[in-house]
């Protein structure tokens, strides 16, 4: 393998001093991770170097036509002190994954991984300490032609920076509202709803302002063709809990295969939960959740890992569950799969990494 070049800042930023105030991603480390690409040359120039500004050409092609796609993984602290990374080699697998569908080459990825490992190393003091916090890490890649026609470029940039996050809930887990977007649509089958890719969130966000101005924190995407089937929910992805049994969409090219949804998929199994990945109408959901046999919804994601539903609205018509409040399995699912990120459960599966 290439070796990574580091380059030390000489100039340390002040840490944040009161962890509860991290919010998410508005902070950033001393230094970041950067390679670049060229056709014919691949991956070359490995470094850590200080977290900068990037000079660009404004032709640049990511500017005008989006060749864009990241990635989102965190580095937790355990109680002992010690890091540990959670499945990031599923991550570069899947920014591979969303490059093909791009245009853009295949990363890397036990370079990108390297790097990624070396940089949080270099940033250790940056990993918070207190319970649910952690060093949320951002991979990106980006075309950096410059030109205005529209071709695959032949030279790119991937970079990964890093930023200190707080704990997504202060008094426990709060169930969210959740509006169900029947106007636009995020993705279509044959588009790009599988890939991470700034198009899709470039697509979402006038909806998420429409949410948030009638009171609700997120969006709940239907199918690109009939809007009747549930997709997923802004960055995460829906399950739904019929007491013991857990169904969600299945993966059908325009949903985002999460690597929480996989995780607690696999640890629902293992805790004795029945699992069923299937097309889930919002008909079903909403008839079910109102006869109660539909019984928990929740949203699953790296930033919040798992985010219980407390009430969903439909054009004007509205579904409450549990009360507006935490259910049983979501609150299970979160204290396994938290438990394991943060090494307080042993890790029977092969996903935690460990750093120091
Ligand atoms: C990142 C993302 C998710 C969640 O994926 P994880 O790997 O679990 O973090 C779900 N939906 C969308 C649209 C996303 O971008």
């Amino acid at each position: 393998m290439q070796p990574i070049s580091v380059t030390l800042s000489t100039q340390l930023k002040e840490k944040p001093q009161d962890e509860s105030k991290l919010g998410f991603g508005r902070i950033f480390t001393d230094h970041m991770f950067i390679m670049d690409y060229e056709a014919g040359k691949g991956w070359f120039d490995p470094r850590i170097v200080p977290y900068q500004n990037f000079s660009m050409d404004p032709a640049s092609v990511v500017l005008h036509y989006g060749q864009a796609i990241f990635e989102g993984t965190k580095c937790y602290r355990r109680q002992d002190g010690g890091l540990q990374l959670f499945r990031p080699a599923a991550n570069m697998a899947r920014m591979s994954r969303s490059a093909e569908r791009m245009g853009m080459p295949a990363l890397d990825e036990e370079l990108a991984l390297e790097g990624l490992k070396e940089l949080v190393k270099v940033e250790q003091d940056w990993v918070p300490h207190q319970d649910g916090t952690s060093l949320y890490i951002r991979p990106t890649m980006i075309s950096s032609d410059v030109q205005l026609g529209v071709h695959a470029s032949k030279t790119y940039r991937f970079f990964i920076i890093c930023s200190p996050v707080g704990s997504y809930y202060k008094n426990g887990l709060q169930p969210v509202s959740i509006y169900v977007e029947d106007k636009y649509v995020r993705a279509v089958r044959g588009g790009t709803g599988f890939t991470k890719c700034a198009g899709n969130y470039a697509a979402s966000i006038l909806a998420g302002e429409i949410a948030e101005k009638k009171g609700y924190s997120q969006v709940l995407w239907l199918d690109g063709v009939e809007q009747k089937y549930v997709e997923e929910v802004g960055s995460m992805n829906m399950m739904f809990a019929y007491g013991d049994k857990i169904v969600t969409p299945a993966l059908n090219g325009s949903i985002l295969p999460g690597i929480t949804r996989d995780s607690i998929l696999t640890l629902a199994r293992q805790l004795g939960y029945e699992t069923e990945e299937k097309r889930i109408a919002i008909r079903d959901v909403f008839d079910d959740g109102k006869a109660g046999t539909l019984t928990e919804a929740f949203g699953t994601g790296t930033a919040a890992v798992i985010s219980p539903v407390g009430e969903l609205l439909m054009d004007e018509e509205r579904l409450i569950l549990q009360d507006g409040k935490i259910g049983p399995v979501a609150q299970k699912l979160y204290d396994t799969l938290t438990g394991i990120q943060y090494g307080r459960l042993p890790d029977e599966n092969g996903w935690i990494v460990k750093i120091s």
